[in-house]
């Protein structure tokens, strides 16, 4: 099935402001997903937080069934989180690291979770060890595989970068860690919307995501997925009386399912919204999106590699929905300004975002132009004629 593009595009309000390649920043949301987010805030108002809360029950609890079914988890193994960066912390800092424990992460890696590391490392003694790159520039799997040993606690990847279009081999190193027995963390911030994400697929242990980039959620939503089978030990660093129940004076029980790493309080609309944009992204259907993304994706490197001056920057073997390039003598940042100033939205990536990649192949910063399926052809022939006047 090929995707509707005028319908899209007609249900997608931003469409007509701004052509947007930013979705790997923030989509455009669709105007249900719109609509399914103001309504509640506007039912919070007139009736009250709470029994607006009741009211929505059926939305708020169809959020874990739709996120579980977009990426083939059951619907006790999700949990709303706010974002991408907490969900995976709610992973991380809960595992109990021991002094010489090893965490295996890519150069690719994101630089919140990087930061992550070191202060575990500092704090309890862990080693970080940073598996080298393939010539392709993605996770070079045989140094994967004689990298973990008994030290090994967690293998942690990006599944896609910040920074390009790199799409790591997920399933292949889920084969290495299940064979070794190692937990092993997904980051799925640029994935999981972009591209088919199946968890049992992949065997990843957890799987962090966040709302507003390619699944065109709201703001200030995300989810983490925690596999119940290798995870439910697993206590969360924080808990709350929704996480917990207070059972006796001295004594507390934890939830049994995902939800454990939840807050009491969130943030309703937005859990609303997110459910609706997963719904989309179910009804649509992630082979019609992907194959969508990498045609789009693809076309705008190709006419890109035709720009004088410019350098295409992305990396791996597939590359997925995130265009990055050079300009030769161009100040990036100013031409993201010059652009944006024609309703063009386009972004930098820069070392804070990812160091050991763009720092490792001498990159200060790249810029990024990152499609969704309400791109157009037209747009993207737009936006390289819009560079091409700009450098100049
Ligand atoms: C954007 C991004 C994050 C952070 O997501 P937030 O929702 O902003 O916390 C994490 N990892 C990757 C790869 C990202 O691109």
């Amino acid at each position: 099935m090929s995707l509707d593009l005028a319908r899209l595009r007609a249900e997608t309000p931003g469409c007509a402001h701004v052509l947007h390649l930013n979705a790997a920043g923030s989509a455009l949301p669709s105007k249900r997903t719109l609509d399914a987010t103001l309504d509640h805030l506007r039912l919070e108002a007139e009736i009250g937080g709470y029994e607006a809360a009741a009211k929505a029950h059926a939305d708020l609890e169809g959020f874990y069934p739709a996120i579980a079914r977009l990426i083939g988890a059951a619907p006790d193994e999700i949990a709303f989180v706010e974002n991408a960066t907490r969900a995976w912390d709610l992973a991380f800092y809960s595992l109990d690291f021991k002094p010489g424990d090893r965490i295996l992460t890519c150069v690719s890696e994101y630089s919140s979770n990087y930061i992550s590391y070191l202060q575990v490392a500092r704090k309890t003694g862990a080693e970080i060890v940073v598996v080298p790159d393939d010539n392709h520039g993605q996770i070079d799997l045989g140094a994967l595989e004689r990298a973990i040993d008994k030290r090994t606690r967690l293998v942690s990847i990006s599944h896609v970068p910040t920074q390009g279009g790199l799409v790591q081999p997920a399933e292949a190193i889920g084969r290495i860690t299940k064979q070794a027995g190692v937990l092993y963390l997904l980051d799925a911030c640029q994935s999981v919307g972009q591209l088919p994400v199946d968890v049992d697929r992949i065997g990843c242990d957890f799987l962090s995501m966040t709302g507003r980039k390619y699944l065109r959620g709201p703001r200030g939503t995300g989810f983490l997925y925690a596999r119940q089978a290798t995870t439910a030990h697993i206590e969360p660093i924080f808990l709350d009386n929704h996480a917990a129940k207070w059972t006796d004076d001295n004594a507390y029980t934890v939830r049994d399912d995902a939800r454990r790493f939840e807050n009491w309080e969130r943030y309703f609309a937005g859990v609303i919204g997110l459910k609706v944009a997963a719904d989309q992204a179910n009804e649509l259907g992630m082979e019609p999106i992907w194959a969508r993304l990498r045609a789009l994706a693809d076309g705008l490197r190709r006419r890109l590699a035709s720009v004088k001056g410019v350098t295409l920057t992305d990396l791996g073997e597939l590359k997925g929905a995130i265009v990055t390039f050079a300009v030769a003598g161009a100040d990036h940042v100013a031409l993201r300004d010059r652009l944006r100033a024609q309703a063009i939205n386009v972004t930098v990536s820069t070392q804070f975002s990812s160091r050991l990649d763009l720092k490792g192949r001498g990159l200060v910063n790249v810029m990024r132009a990152s499609v969704h399926v309400y791109n157009t052809e037209e747009e993207l022939d737009r936006f390289v004629a819009a560079l091409e006047r700009t450098i100049r």
